[in-house]
């Protein structure tokens, strides 16, 4: 039996959990919070996350309350006049073979999490520290308590103390940027639709907005220019005057949004340049731990999901005892091979997936001007995220 040590149980450690699971791995989460809860807005989960997610039976209880946009619709931001719209739904579908959703990120977690035995998550559980002892990781807590594991997973997320040790001190590049995020209960916006994701752009911020819980609520991301916010954390919370303020003079329905939310979180954005490797010997490291990303693709939870799904397959290959069954004795001598391999496919991918997002993505979706008309920003949308949400990684790792 190999076991594997996740830390942080966030949708990529959970994800890993329950791809290593469905091979037969014997895994355990340890988590940081003192409990699994109801954290985090609205997620989008494009077709190359879902199509996973549909692999591993969560498709079904996930349609409950995940919700598929009919349509992108992108207005300017003071007249609220609409610019341009890319059918969804159904088209985009067919194109890319998997849904394309909006969700709230605690009923995507509360989806994986039911899929791993509770006996198997360990809340509370800080890690400080570790060492890769040649036949094994020895982990360490922050309440004094040890684990040993045959592989470490760092999923600690955007702060990872796995990744700092892996890759040592690094500079964060600010954006001079901030996101406020929260949600509106849909009750409160009345005249707004609840099928699609709306852009507001403006000259140097827009509001996105997106439905989730069945179009119960509306999920919305705000990124504001200016230096003085460089929080980098999920839960601090923003000022929601200070939302506002920033949109003070935009077009009436977005003052309608802005004036009905009663909680926001507010997050500095920042950039790391990809690293050179994700680990060495028995230890690696998956989702933001591995490769934080500006918002601009959407991709913090389906790149996560993908890594889950890689790590799970290279390791099965590689410590298969030869019988070819999923439950067979695996040798664990094989584990170091099965994560260079897993880095070897992600590493290029997500490297490519964290620089597009630096000028792409929902940037791309600018009020119009002379040297960008009307349409120009969302073809090259399209382009910008079409390889990514065609990328089937099984697939990809069949061919490799
Ligand atoms: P994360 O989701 O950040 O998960 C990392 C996990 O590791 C966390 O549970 C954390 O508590 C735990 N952890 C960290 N350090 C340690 C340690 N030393 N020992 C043990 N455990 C540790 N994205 C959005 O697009 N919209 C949102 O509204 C949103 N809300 C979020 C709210 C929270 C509280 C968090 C943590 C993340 C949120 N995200 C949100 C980010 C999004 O979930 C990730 O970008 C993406 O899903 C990749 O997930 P991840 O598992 O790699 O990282």
């Amino acid at each position: 039996m190999v076991r594997v040590a996740v830390v942080g149980a966030g949708i990529g450690g959970l994800a890993a959990a329950v791809a290593l699971i469905r091979r037969g791995f014997r895994v355990d989460v340890y988590e940081q919070a003192r409990r699994l809860g109801e954290v985090g807005a609205g997620l989008h989960l494009a077709p190359n996350g879902s199509r996973l997610l549909a692999r591993w039976g969560l498709a079904d209880g996930l349609r409950r309350t995940a919700v598929r946009p009919a349509a992108l619709e992108v207005r300017d931001g003071s007249s609220g006049r609409g610019l341009i719209e890319q059918p969804m739904g159904d088209g985009w579908e067919e194109a890319f073979g998997a849904p394309y959703w909006t969700v709230h990120r605690a009923d995507l977690h509360r989806a994986l999490a039911d899929q791993v035995p509770v006996e198997s998550v360990h809340v509370r559980r800080a890690l400080v520290g570790f060492a890769d002892e040649g036949d094994g990781v020895r982990l360490e807590f922050a309440d004094g308590g040890t684990a040993r594991a045959d592989v470490l997973v760092g999923a600690d997320g955007v702060h990872s103390v796995v990744r700092q040790a892996v890759a040592g001190p690094e500079s964060p590049v600010f954006s001079s940027t901030s996101a406020f995020r929260g949600l509106v209960p849909a009750h409160r916006v009345p005249d707004l639709p609840r099928d699609r994701v709306l852009v507001w752009v403006g000259p140097s911020s827009r509001l996105l907005c997106a439905p989730v819980r069945a179009g119960a609520f509306l999920a919305f991301v705000a990124v504001v220019p200016g230096g003085e916010w460089t929080l980098e954390s999920w839960s601090a919370p923003g000022d929601a005057g200070d939302l506002a303020a920033a949109f003070a003079d935009w077009d009436p329905a977005v003052k309608e949004i802005v004036s009905a939310v009663e909680d926001t979180r507010r997050w500095a954005l920042y950039d790391r340049e990809p690293l050179e490797r994700w680990g060495s010997g028995r230890v690696t490291l998956l989702g933001d731990a591995a490769h934080p990303m500006l918002p601009h693709h959407g991709q913090g939870a389906g790149q996560a999901i993908e890594d889950a799904a890689a790590l799970a397959h290279c390791l099965d290959t590689a410590t298969r005892a030869g019988t070819g069954t999923r439950t067979a004795l695996r040798e664990p001598s094989g584990t170091a091979e099965g994560l260079a391999r897993y880095e070897a496919i992600r590493r290029p991918h997500t490297t490519r997936v964290q620089l597009g997002a630096r000028g792409g993505g929902s940037l791309r979706l600018r009020r119009p001007g002379p040297e960008t008309p009307d349409g120009a920003g969302l073809a090259s949308l399209v382009d910008d995220v079409s390889w990514i949400h065609r990328y089937d990684v099984e697939e990809a790792l069949g061919r490799g």
